[in-house]
């Protein structure tokens, strides 16, 4: 069975086509600058030479089509016809308090994906193109929707509540949502797998930390509470994102620097984390490089790693205990450095790294606690199309 697994935004979209049979991608690729006369569409088929085209894409129909075309391409092509992918998955950022789990699309799904756009206006009304536009293209395929909160539904109210007046969730639904939830789940099936435990029987702190970074807590395979909140913007630090903050300095900023609620908005998400902080840049790579000989670098990287730690040692009181700490994403999978900084701190917990397997670059999951670690540390490389087409298949063939 053939899936094919969608993730769009406003101006691009990023896909993969795997064959279910083996979990294998056949093809991949991306379309940039939707909307433009000189949109990049970029076709990787695994086994053929990757291959750009730059022409006129003005929508996320036309795109599609032209992804398609190049998937049955005789040169380029992956597939013989189009009718061989039986399903698409769609990842849908927001899913609200309506969706706890990866859902087949109908009109009821649309008008309630529609319903979150004012919690994700960045994001969900791109994901709702991409579905309509696949429906265009492949009307008698069943699209899924697959959620970035879904996994964190489970979360219990008082860790989901904003100590707001109570008004504020009734009305808006301003509470604490999560997200990368998709990668959080993969890591922890993933770990339980490789630890040949039951996932029901552990507790585990997973770290995503890529470019956006949430740490979640996940007590026997519940999502209980996550970094992350009503939007992106809560909880750790990141590339360019500020994480936790003292709210009111919102309203004395904005007076003091004269800013509007765009700006400090701008502010907050894009000039702020790892580059507000370092001057240098979002990348964990380029902080880690200037670490010795630059003092802003050097506190960046400080307090990104604090915070981590911070939330670590929270999640482990909110579950009373912990047997398996997970780090994934770009830098979570990459930064030794930032591992053992962490790690070097959990002494309390009992966690203990051994620093040349820490040390020691591989793609695979893997171990980098000692045998005598209390707590079971492990790295774990994520893989969110990967979910979004095992999900995909469950739904499917959990519907005929
Ligand atoms: P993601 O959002 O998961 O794609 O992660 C992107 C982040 O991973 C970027 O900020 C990169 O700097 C970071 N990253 C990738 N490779 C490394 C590495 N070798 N060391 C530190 N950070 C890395």
């Amino acid at each position: 069975m053939k899936i094919f697994v969608l993730n769009c935004g406003s101006s691009s979209l990023k896909y993969q086509l795997f064959d279910m049979q083996d979990e294998s991608v056949i093809a991949s690729g991306k379309v940039e600058r939707i909307g433009m006369e000189d949109a990049i569409l970029t076709h990787e088929p695994t086994d053929k030479e990757e291959v750009k085209l730059v022409t006129e894409i003005l929508d996320h129909t036309t795109a599609i089509e032209k992804v398609f075309d190049f998937l049955v391409d005789p040169k380029h092509g992956v597939i013989k016809n189009v009718t061989e992918i039986e399903a698409v998955g769609h990842r849908v950022v927001h899913g609200g308090e309506v969706f706890s789990d990866s859902v087949k699309v109908d009109g009821q799904v649309k008008a309630a994906i529609k319903g979150t756009f004012d919690l994700a206006p960045l994001h969900n009304p791109a994901n709702l193109v991409g579905i309509e536009a696949v429906e265009t293209v492949l009307p008698n395929v069943p699209n899924v929707a697959v959620f970035d909160t879904a996994f964190h539904q489970t979360m219990p109210q008082n860790a989901f509540m904003y100590a707001l007046p109570r008004i504020l969730y009734k009305k808006h639904k301003i509470r604490r949502y999560g997200f990368h939830g998709t990668s959080h789940k993969y890591v922890c099936m993933k770990a339980a797998e490789f630890l040949n435990k039951p996932l029901e029987q552990l507790k585990i702190v997973s770290c995503h930390i890529g470019n956006g970074a949430s740490v979640t807590a996940v007590n026997k395979g519940q999502s209980i509470d996550t970094s992350m909140g009503m939007t992106p913007l809560e909880g750790l630090m990141m590339g360019t994102r500020s994480g936790d903050i003292d709210p009111a300095i919102i309203p004395f900023v904005m007076d003091k620097e004269d800013l509007t609620l765009n700006e400090v908005n701008s502010m907050l998400n894009k000039h702020s984390g790892l580059l507000g902080v370092s001057g240098i840049g979002s990348d964990m790579r380029d902080i880690e490089e200037n670490m010795e000989t630059n003092e802003n670098a050097k506190l960046a990287f400080d307090m990104y790693e604090y915070r981590i730690r911070k939330y670590i040692g929270a999640y482990a009181a909110a579950m009373d205990g912990i047997d398996v700490l997970i780090f994934t994403a770009g830098v979570g999978e990459n930064s030794n450095l930032l591992r053992k900084a962490i790690t070097d701190h959990l002494s309390y917990l009992g966690v203990e790294i051994d620093d040349e397997i820490n040390n020691t670059r591989s793609k695979q999951i893997r171990r980098i606690s000692t045998p005598e670690s209390k707590v079971e540390v492990l790295v774990v490389p994520t893989n969110e199309e990967l979910m979004i087409a095992r999900d995909t298949l469950r739904i499917v063939k959990s519907s005929k």
